[in-house]
């Protein structure tokens, strides 16, 4: 990366407060019923090295692309949500699956995993600030609100993989589909096969983006419910009147981009290409060169032109190690002001090494698990969503 005035300044402090016990407001908990290593333990790297190979084909370490690169080092295959799910599904042979990630991806590979595998999170405090804005009673209030309006029957949901088993579960239920950030445009266009509106859930951006962008929806066209007024804050002609039906959602990381930071390095880099991911605002992704779930920037970087220049709008820890892994091309980090994933960066090497060393003592902890009835029909979603034409299924 370069040392550009655009680098960020990540602040140590911050991060640390992401420990044990420091989020009172998290709704996943925080607390680990053990003992963590201290970070300052020398022998972190060489435990994880040991536990894992205590545990052998017993354990599959799944890595998200934003995780830190202390937990990636340890990390049998990397990837986005639903590559590691289905990364997961592919080793049955694995009894326990690591999930270093946060809590909605480790649901969605317990729906494909088979019931003789167990799904861990090493920090059970590695939720989404994005999934938890959408809470099941919410959206079957919303549901509610459609139906007095008189339009939930020509209403598809939509819901992005970034969501709760229960979202996911609730668009199964009522003939809905997943999406990625990939498939997006064909999830919303097989709704509008199926119906006349969309509710889309949690992510208002990447369903504006998709329906304006890539369908040739109108801005007019999009209304956003938010779900903590009557109503959703829309009266019954606004709900009648609208074709996409927006979440009032966000990714804490991804909405921080702004439009400012795209005219600010375009002129300080002279040539930058700008990428970013669909989570953006409108302002934002309208102002890039180019948009892209996770694996599709990481593609577009690596086969990129050597000596090319970059400014990528997505969770630092992912840029920071394009820079590294591309020291042919400059790569800079788009915002100043944004920071980690703080939920991705709760899985630290502590908590991997307590978590494996937890499961190769006999003891499995953090175990994440979906009832049957939720899997069920959350797999009814995601199974309607591979049945979709088009790209392959790629996510957050
Ligand atoms: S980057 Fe955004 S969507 Fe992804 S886990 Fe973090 S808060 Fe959730």
């Amino acid at each position: 990366m370069t040392d550009l005035a655009l680098e960020p300044k990540p602040t140590p402090l911050a991060l640390l407060l992401l420990g044990r016990n420091a989020d009172p407001d998290s709704e996943k908990g925080v607390e680990c019923p053990g003992s963590l290593p201290p970070a300052s333990d020398p022998d972190l790297v060489q435990r994880a090295a040991a536990a894992k190979a205590r545990l052998g084909d017993r354990v599959f370490i799944l890595g998200h692309h934003y995780q830190r690169n202390e937990v990636i080092e340890f990390a049998d295959v990397t990837g986005d949500s639903f590559k590691l799910a289905q990364q997961a599904a592919a080793h049955p042979e694995a009894e326990y699956i690591v999930f270093c990630g946060v809590h909605f991806m480790a649901e969605s590979a317990d729906i494909l995993t088979s019931d003789s595998q167990q799904v861990v999170l090493p920090d059970m405090a590695a939720g989404c600030s994005m999934a938890d804005m959408a809470e099941i009673s919410q959206v079957e209030e919303c549901w509610r609100v459609l139906q007095e309006a008189g339009v939930a029957e020509v209403t598809v949901p939509v819901t992005y993989m970034n969501s709760t088993a229960a979202i996911k579960a609730f668009t199964g239920r009522n003939g809905g589909s997943v999406c990625t950030s990939s498939n997006a445009k064909a999830s919303l266009e097989w709704a509008f096969a199926k119906g006349e509106k969309v509710l889309f859930l949690p992510d208002q951006h990447l369903g504006r983006n998709t329906a304006v962008l890539e369908l040739g929806l109108s801005l007019d066209d999009c209304v956003i419910y938010n779900p903590r007024l009557p109503g959703g804050g829309l009266t019954t002609d606004q709900l009648r009147a609208a074709k996409m039906i927006l979440w009032r959602g966000h990714c804490s990381v991804h909405a921080r981009f702004t439009a400012k930071s795209i005219q600010d390095v375009r002129e300080q880099v002279p040539g930058v290409q700008v990428i970013v991911h669909p989570e953006c605002t409108y302002e934002v992704v309208s102002a890039a060169d180019a948009i892209g779930s996770t694996e599709v920037i990481i593609s577009t970087i690596t086969n990129a032109e050597p000596g090319s220049t970059w400014a990528i709008g997505t969770e630092l820890n992912l840029v920071q190690r394009l820079a590294q892994d591309h020291p042919d091309k400059q790569i800079v980090f788009l915002e100043k002001s944004v920071c980690f994933c703080a939920t991705m960066n709760r899985i630290d090497l502590p908590h991997l090494v307590w978590a494996l060393e937890s499961l190769a003592d006999g003891n499995l902890v953090n175990q994440i698990t979906v009832d049957p009835d939720t899997a069920h029909w959350a797999r009814v979603a995601l199974d309607r969503m591979l049945a979709l034409p088009g790209p392959t299924h790629r996510a957050d």
